[in-house]
């Protein structure tokens, strides 16, 4: 090897051992001087661990169940599926992710339900966010059989996988209807077996194929089945899941499709019955996503059937080890290759020496946590995180949206809190158009309406199916 080649290695292997890239550490550095000064606390993951979430939108609105309550306008359903014009704008939004928020962040391939994609399509957009340097995931609900999973995985051309892992979100429960085999949902357990089913699918892929995966598990939360909570959780914590996300119901989306008094539950609440159904103490304040009247979030999993947290918010050491985590690992993307990964990690160490100290007695009490070694050797800890995201009323989202593009700050008490929450807001949406990202809330209630109409007139039902 001559000196320059050798020159060119050493560049090569001092880059990719940084603990993150160079434009992901600027856009964490700008996103923590955006959020808003109230919410950059010591806990806060927003601009010191990721950039934050994103979904896509206007790429596939369509769906073929009906929820009360939906997110999406009225006239989503008079879009048709395109395939073309799925990818092309999927690449297009993702791009502009990845300028805005550094890369191998999270993102949401979200309409509509994907799998009215056919598996080809479906697996061209995936590769296009990945090639935007996103860690994509499917959202659905999950109303799909074995080939189709099988045709999205696996080349096929040469028969072998074309993904090695798989993120998807499945949405079950009582308030969607229309799901095949099942007409009425009485109950949140009817539901069961379409939950196993779903990750009985991922299992066998993973048998067959090698392809393994990561599952989520979605549940609108109405005064209807506020109670079924703890019960689902207790059936479905052992299927395969590794996250379960509640979203309390909001008057967003469609009118039509409002059915009860989503305002009468609180989220104080719905978080007792996710912690009754974990059975053991959850600790939402040790991590912050964004804004905490958006997200609670507890990181932890289970041993056999014990709960055990990552950090307890309670105990200063634990809080100590949390800070030094956030400040050496920072952007680390934890699923590079193992060798990548350890080179990262005594870089990172190097930033924060401390880190590494503190670190032995953590897993210590992290593993006592856990049940000891006897139990963890009998049975393997099994991570879960639980999320709750509540979205906003549509009619609080539109007044303090317009204020803010205006440079406005609200005078009424609670389009203001809006406005703060909307600042801080950790699932966003690109507008390759504006250059720009805007959050979620933002799309569902005043943004989706037109674009909806806009895509039914540019991909209205009677054209030409095309969903490959
Ligand atoms: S999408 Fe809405 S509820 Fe979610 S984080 Fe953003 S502002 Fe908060």
């Amino acid at each position: 090897m001559t000196l320059g080649n050798l020159r060119i290695r050493l560049r090569s292997i001092e880059q990719r051992s940084r603990p993150e890239p160079p434009e992901l550490k600027t856009a964490l550095e700008r996103r923590w001087r955006e959020i808003p000064e109230a919410i950059r606390t010591p806990n806060q993951f927003l601009g010191r661990r990721v950039t934050g979430c994103e979904g896509t939108h206007g790429v596939f609105p369509r769906c073929n169940l009906a929820c009360t309550p939906c997110y999406h306008s009225k006239d989503s359903n008079r879009v048709r599926i395109d395939a073309e014009h799925t990818v092309r704008e999927v690449d297009s939004q993702m791009q502009l992710a990845n300028e805005i928020r550094g890369p191998g962040q999270a993102a949401q391939l979200i309409g509509g339900e994907v799998t009215l994609l056919g598996p080809e399509a479906h697996a061209r957009s995936l590769q296009t966010m990945i090639n935007q340097g996103r860690k994509p995931m499917s959202m659905t609900h999950g109303d799909f059989n074995y080939e189709y999973l099988e045709k999205l995985a696996l080349d096929p051309a040469t028969g072998k996988p074309r993904f090695s892992h798989l993120s998807f979100a499945g949405h079950f429960d009582m308030t969607m209807h229309g799901r095949k085999g099942i007409r009425k949902v009485k109950k949140e357990s009817d539901l069961n077996p379409y939950r196993k089913n779903f990750c009985e699918m991922f299992k066998t892929l993973e048998i067959e194929h090698g392809v393994t995966s990561f599952l989520a598990h979605n549940m609108t939360v109405t005064p209807g089945n506020i109670d079924q909570i703890p019960g689902v959780i207790r059936a479905c914590r052992s299927m395969g899941f590794r996250l379960f996300s509640f979203q309390p119901a909001a008057f967003v989306g469609s009118e039509a499709r409002w059915k009860e008094k989503y305002g009468e539950m609180k989220d104080d609440l719905i978080w007792e019955r996710i912690q009754e159904g974990a059975g053991g103490q959850l600790h939402p304040g040790a991590i912050q996503w964004g804004d905490p009247r958006c997200n609670r979030t507890a990181y932890g999993g289970f041993t056999g059937e014990r709960y055990w947290t990552l950090f307890d918010e309670k105990d200063q050491r634990d809080v100590r080890m949390r800070d030094l985590f956030l400040s050496s690992v920072g952007g680390i993307d934890f699923t590079v290759s193992r060798r990548l990964l350890v080179a990262k990690l005594l870089r990172a160490a190097l930033r924060e020496p401390r880190a590494l100290a503190a670190a032995v007695p953590f897993l210590l009490r992290l593993s006592a946590r856990m049940g000891g070694l006897v139990r963890i050797l009998r049975s393997r800890p099994v991570a879960v995180t639980f999320v709750m995201h509540s979205f906003m009323d549509a009619a609080v989202v539109r007044p303090a949206w317009e204020a803010m593009e205006k440079g406005q700050v609200s005078e009424d008490s609670e389009v203001r809190a809006a406005q703060e929450r909307l600042q801080g807001c950790m699932y966003g949406m690109a507008h390759p158009e504006e250059g720009r990202m805007v959050p979620a809330c933002v799309q569902h209630s005043v943004l989706d309406p037109e674009e909806n109409v806009a895509l039914a007139r540019l991909l209205p039902l009677a054209g030409p199916a095309s969903d490959a």
